[in-house]
């Protein structure tokens, strides 16, 4: 996924919630992005500060991305385990019969502001 796309996506819903809580500016904002996803976060750090630009009340907003890990369980011998590849073989028994159990997520925590 393009990190430009998903920056725009979390600004049009910092907007939203700016002008639903009559916040004056946005102060941070808080990502949960899975590793799956092959997010850089230095990428989505320098987009958020060129884009933000765009917007009103977002001039002191700080980005935060907390990454996770991709967990892998296999259904043949229910070991869990970590990746930093995308291949999901079972380190325990070689099996591909496998399931992706976290490192999916991509979503917003929290939206910080401040109303004066
Ligand atoms: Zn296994």
């Amino acid at each position: 996924m393009h990190e430009g796309a998903i920056i725009h996506s979390l600004l049009e819903i910092a907007k939203d919630i700016r002008i639903k809580e009559d916040l004056k500016e946005i102060t941070e904002v808080k990502i949960v992005v899975g590793k799956f996803h092959q997010i850089v976060e230095e990428v989505m750090i320098t987009n958020f500060s060129f884009m933000k630009a765009e917007y009103e009340g977002f001039e002191n907003a700080v980005l935060y991305m907390t990454e996770k890990n991709v967990s892998v369980k296999c259904e043949d011998c229910n070991h869990e385990f970590t990746i930093d590849e995308p291949i999901l073989m079972c380190p325990n028994c070689d099996s591909f019969n496998t399931e992706l159990i976290s490192g999916k997520e991509l979503y917003i925590e929290t939206i910080e502001g401040m109303k004066d």
